[in-house]
């Protein structure tokens, strides 16, 4: 795992500095017109999503991000039964490309920033824990791989309604408790990576209520809002371990271990902070924390009623 711009992200070979991928594809970049389109990045500067590409050498591009990419682009042509059709390892090879993508230029970025960030992820010793967990889980994108009886990630699925959708394309990344979410079209995925499908099994009857579902964006903003904080509380970082193998063996196969004895693997759920994520997530239609928790026992909900039952909303005025 090197942070330079002189080593390929995934292989680490040595490589020039003209050797790099686009960290969002050029399928992704041309379908949604995302050329120019600005990103803010941690140290206040700002880049465009075709400048943001990370170094990657010529075999690791070929061999392995670029049918990634296809396949993936062409998945995305047929919507959400495209992705869904999809194995999840690869999708959590996307999406782990792009996250990591994102840390990359972060990383290389703080090494000479614009203005020095306050907490340096990389001097984190937990982050870099957890980073380096997952650059080996990311490492199943080069070589076979297998995870015996886990997704080192939760996946999550939600169609949006268009009649209020003005977002062709949307995307939101949290690099230290690495939540990610994309929105292509009226499908947006949403992803808490390294939790081992916890944070899916946490929220699993919530997302349930979801299903089959169209959403309004303001929807889709709170079940954002609800991954992103159960990332925020996930307190454990997986372990993973490669199987001892014969040297004739195709693949490795890893297994993992969460340590779930000397670390409780939620901090608690405290109603306030989660508004104020909430908070955060409901800024396009300006809904303050106090609106939100009007009942602190029952947080503000566009998802659901007193009963837990879906909500259909298609239009939503702002305040
Ligand atoms: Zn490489």
């Amino acid at each position: 795992m090197q942070f330079s711009d002189a080593h390929c992200f995934l292989c680490g070979t040595t490589i020039t500095p003209d050797q790099r991928t686009p960290v969002f594809a050029e399928w992704l970049q041309t379908k949604y017109n995302l050329q120019h389109k600005e990103l803010l990045l941690l140290d206040k500067s700002v880049s465009t999503f075709s400048q943001l590409t990370i170094p990657c050498c010529d075999s690791c591009n070929i061999n392995h991000v670029i049918p990634l990419e296809q396949e993936i682009a062409q998945a995305a042509e047929k919507g959400m039964t495209g992705f869904k059709d999809l194995s999840e390892q690869k999708l959590f090879q996307w999406i782990g490309k792009m996250f990591y993508g994102t840390l990359v230029m972060e990383l290389i970025k703080e090494a000479d920033p614009l203005i020095m960030p306050e907490y340096a992820v990389s001097e984190n010793p937990k982050m870099q824990g957890k980073f380096q967990s997952f650059f080996m889980v990311l490492q199943s994108l080069r070589i076979p791989m297998v995870f015996s009886d886990f997704m080192p990630c939760s996946l999550f699925f939600l169609e949006i309604d268009p009649t209020e959708d003005e977002l062709p394309f949307e995307y939101q990344d949290e690099l230290t408790t690495m939540a990610f979410s994309i929105k292509l079209g009226s499908v947006a995925i949403v992803c808490t990576l390294l939790d081992n499908g916890i944070i899916k099994r946490a929220l699993g009857k919530f997302y349930k209520i979801t299903e089959g579902q169209k959403l309004h964006p303001v929807q889709l903003a709170e079940f954002k809002a609800r991954v992103f904080y159960a990332a925020y509380i996930f307190n454990v970082v997986p372990d993973y371990f490669i199987r001892p193998g014969k040297p004739e063996d195709e693949q490795l196969i890893l297994d993992t271990l969460i340590d779930d004895v000397t670390a409780e693997v939620f901090n608690p759920w405290e109603m306030t902070a989660y508004a104020h994520m909430l908070e955060e997530m409901l800024k396009p239609w300006s809904i303050r924390e106090k609106d939100i928790l009007q009942n602190p026992a029952q947080p503000l909900s566009f998802i659901v009623d007193e009963q837990n039952n879906f909500k259909p909303l298609q239009t939503f005025s702002k305040v």
